[in-house]
């Protein structure tokens, strides 16, 4: 798990830092445009820290929970805007969920149970609900179809594979979707017709989790 999850972060940086232009449109499109540069710049330090040493820990599941713990404190305390608050306390949550997990759980179950207590801690931050065009339009439907998966006894391969497709489909759902949160909430009807920035790289981080998975 420890492994998977650096290999996660440290993915998810690289793509990100491709990816900053495209968000950044997207942000300009219902935004102000910030959204790529503030996830690189969140992204970039937290491989920083990977890079000056994992802090220590008992067992490899209490360091895994430390090294997302770590990287959500990060992504608060570098990334600003809204997505910095509402990413890093979905990391610092699911990080939490990590540590409390039944060690004899799947890999696949302990990952779902993070991005359920991921997406606890943004609703609870946010006060939005699906709908709204946010990142939560990605991840809900991703946590939905990850638990679905299981239930048919997927791997974890599979399941990861299934939680980034519903995180990309979720994603371009938000493209007819009036924003009643955030920034683009002020644009009014003029936030439709344009795809949600956060729900875009919510689906980025996801489908890096299920390559990193797949990869093995
Ligand atoms: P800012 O809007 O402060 O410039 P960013 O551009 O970094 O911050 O992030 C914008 C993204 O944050 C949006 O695309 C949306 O997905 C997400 N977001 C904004 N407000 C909320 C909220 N209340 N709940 C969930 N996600 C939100
Ligand atoms: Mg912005």
């Amino acid at each position: 798990m420890l492994d998977v999850l650096e290999r996660w972060l440290r993915l998810s940086a690289e793509r990100i830092r491709d990816e900053a232009p495209a968000l950044t449109v997207l942000d300009q499109a219902i935004g102000d445009g910030d959204h790529g540069i503030n996830m690189d710049r969140g992204f970039s330090a937290i491989v920083a820290s990977l890079d000056a040493g994992v802090a220590d820990a008992e067992s490899e599941q209490a360091r895994a929970a430390l090294v997302l713990r770590t990287a959500g404190r990060t992504l608060i305390s570098t990334v600003g805007g809204a997505a910095g608050p509402l990413y890093g306390t979905a990391f610092v949550r699911g990080a939490g969920a990590l540590a409390a997990a039944d060690p004899s759980t799947t890999s696949a179950g302990r990952l779902v149970a993070a991005l359920d207590a991921a997406i606890e801690g943004i609703s609870g931050l946010g006060k939005a609900t699906i709908g709204e065009k946010t990142m939560l339009d990605a991840l809900v439907p991703a946590l939905a179809a990850g638990r679905a998966a299981i239930d048919a006894g997927a791997d974890a391969g599979e399941v990861t594979r299934a939680i980034a497709d519903a995180a990309e489909t979720g994603a371009l759902a938000t493209v007819p979707m009036l924003a009643t949160k955030g920034r683009a909430s002020y644009l009014g009807e003029r936030s439709v017709g344009h795809q949600d920035p956060g729900a875009t790289s919510s689906a980025l981080l996801l489908r890096a989790l299920a390559d990193v998975v797949a990869a093995g």
